[in-house]
């Protein structure tokens, strides 16, 4: 049997893009996934999906019990011949009892590694804008345990050399002994007024920062119902926060949006409000799928050196197109003298990524757009393929055949329900927490009425602003029911994003 290893590897403090990336390598090859309460659960999906997943926290302090079974369990995988991953909140070796299970695991004679992590104070310290380290005000940081000393006699912190000797104190697990602790810096000698704050769920779209002084900070977080988990920085530097705060203070922070686009096409859009705070809910209402059948397509891909132009109106033709030309053992040399049209620059980037410049992309990126570029043009007895979605508006073919253009418009791709709505979002709708939802494009306004009921609808958008990417989607949504709030001028997911910034700016 081969042998088992175990890495303990730290996840960060929250933010899933803060595990590092011999994490995710080790966490990619895992069998088996033991993590903590504090380890986000997002970085999951990093493991293969038939590794074992076992949940090792629990809220709250963690009794000895149950590190025992913990050192167990990763003892008895190991051996089993296991590639065990051992996914800790933060670093595995600050607090995290890390040490106890390397203990157990060389006693044992299993092999194992660790890969640090992002422990909360450096996140936390990141995330609330407090420097803990800082030339003009502090060059020493230390890292205490809030709980030591509780139903000890003594204390093993030397207060006095804490209190005196060291500029920034970060507290762990201190939020429950907040009042005591606080007490026994100042009595140690630390100013009464030294700067505190208390972070909160630090690295993650719920973080709270707490400020205040080491005389009323205890008083504060009574007053607030401040809990754990939570982190205590106190020294000078916690006044930089002031002119250093960034990450709670972005347009979109603390707002939650919803976004209807095709899982597979909602990532840029969904990295674009994140970065400006937001909380992306992805709750996709269409999902692209293949044509009932290829035969339209496929003659005309047959026929592709007879055609003058190709026009495409979407990243998704693009992918479709061109993987069926693929598929065809075709490439694009099959276009030959055919001019290609892009609606707009997403999709231009698209046609891009398959080593063509298209020719024309109009400067009013949308099917309106195109005919008036071809009316300029002139198009008249000119050969056009249009591959498209099924049940898509038939603007571009009706106003070209107007134009006296031979227009065949094959089906690349068909546009359905998915099998169910991410329940992450109908719950939040429920519990109305939703800032916005976004629609870019008809059909995800439309396949939204086709699972939920008008009246239904209506009630769960109630207070939730709409924003559309243009006129086409906010007519659709006129027609279900739906008041458009946020609508940009030029119909693209970056125009679409500054709207809705602009939008929660004057809200
Ligand atoms: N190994 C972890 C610490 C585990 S001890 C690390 O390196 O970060 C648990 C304590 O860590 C909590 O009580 C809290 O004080 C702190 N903590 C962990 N994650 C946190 C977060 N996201 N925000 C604030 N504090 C956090």
């Amino acid at each position: 049997m081969p042998s088992g290893i175990v890495y303990l590897v730290g996840a960060g403090p929250g933010d899933p893009g803060l595990i590092t990336l011999r994490g995710v390598e080790c966490l990619q090859r895992a069998q088996v996934v033991i993590y903590d309460y504090l380890a986000n659960e997002q970085l999951l999906n990093h493991a293969p999906q038939d590794a074992e997943r076992i949940y090792a926290g629990k809220i709250g302090g963690r009794h000895n019990q149950d590190q025992e079974e913990i050192n167990r369990l990763l003892v008895e995988k190991a051996l089993a011949g296991k590639i065990v991953i051992r996914l800790k909140g933060g670093d595995p070796f600050v607090f995290g009892r890390g040490g106890e299970e390397c203990e157990a695991l060389a006693s044992a004679g299993v092999p194992f590694e660790v890969v640090p992590g992002v422990t909360a104070a450096v996140g936390a310290a990141a995330y609330a804008g407090i420097p803990l380290t800082h030339r003009d005000y502090t060059a020493s940081v230390a890292f205490v345990t809030g709980q030591e000393g509780k139903g000890k006699d003594s204390s093993t912190v030397d207060w006095e050399c804490l209190s005196s000797g060291i500029g920034t104190v970060v507290f762990y697990m201190g939020i429950t002994t907040l009042r005591r602790n606080m007490q026994r810096m100042i009595d140690s000698g630390r100013s009464a007024q030294t700067p505190v704050a208390l972070v909160r769920w630090a690295t993650t779209p719920g973080q709270q920062v707490l400020t205040g002084t080491l005389a009323d900070i205890a008083d504060k977080a009574e007053t607030a119902g401040f809990k754990p988990p939570a982190i205590t920085i106190v020294g000078e530097v916690v006044n930089l926060r002031d002119q250093l705060r960034w990450f709670d203070n972005r347009p979109l922070s603390n707002r939650r949006i919803i976004v209807t686009r095709a899982s597979d096409q909602a990532g840029d859009f969904s990295s674009m409000l994140a970065v400006r705070g937001a909380t992306v809910l992805e709750c996709p209402t269409i999902k692209l799928v293949e044509p009932y059948s290829w035969l339209e397509l496929d003659s005309a891909i047959d026929k592709l050196m007879d055609y003058d132009w190709l026009v495409l109106t979407s990243s998704n033709a693009v992918r479709f197109f061109f993987e069926r030309l693929g598929a065809l053992g075709l490439d694009t040399r099959s276009l030959g003298k055919c001019k290609v049209c892009a609606v707009g620059p997403k999709t231009a980037d698209a046609i891009m990524t398959y080593g063509i410049r298209p020719d024309l992309v109009p400067s009013d990126y949308r099917a309106e757009g195109i005919v008036a570029e071809f009316s300029h043009l002139g198009i008249s007895g000119k050969n056009v393929l249009f591959p498209h979605v099924d049940r898509a508006r038939d603007l571009i073919p009706q106003k070209l055949k107007e134009m006296g253009a031979h227009v065949s418009s094959p089906v690349a791709y068909r546009n359905v329900l998915p099998e169910r709505l991410c329940p992450e979002a109908i719950f939040a709708l429920e519990k109305r927490c939703v800032d916005c939802i976004t629609f870019t494009s008809s059909s995800t306004v439309l396949n939204l009425s086709k699972v939920l009921d008008a009246d239904l609808l209506a009630d769960m958008l109630k207070g939730v602003a709409v924003a559309s990417i243009g006129p086409a989607t906010s007519r659709s949504c006129r027609e279900i029911g739906l008041k458009v709030d946020i609508e940009p001028a030029e119909y693209t997911l970056s125009a679409l994003t500054e709207a809705i910034e602009k939008h929660f700016a004057t809200a």
